[in-house]
């Protein structure tokens, strides 16, 4: 087993861990229904891509159990 020959000392732990912040996305507004999409993405809440609606949206999906089965 791999063990570390010298001791990594708090700071220099932390001085490491100092660009480990994660950063926030850099959301696009949706051109069809103005939400906020990630950018090169289907609109989640519309299911447009480029003014185009690509994927439709289903208001409910029900679900009977004999097709559980
Ligand atoms: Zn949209």
């Amino acid at each position: 087993m791999a063990v570390p020959q010298n001791k990594i000392s708090k700071s220099r732990r932390n001085n490491r861990r100092a660009h480990d912040a994660l950063v926030a996305g850099n959301p696009n507004e949706c051109t069809n229904c103005g939400e906020l999409k990630r950018p090169h993405h289907v609109c989640a809440s519309c299911g447009h891509y480029d003014d185009k609606e690509v994927v439709a949206l289903v208001e409910e999906i029900e679900l009977d159990d004999e097709d559980a089965a």
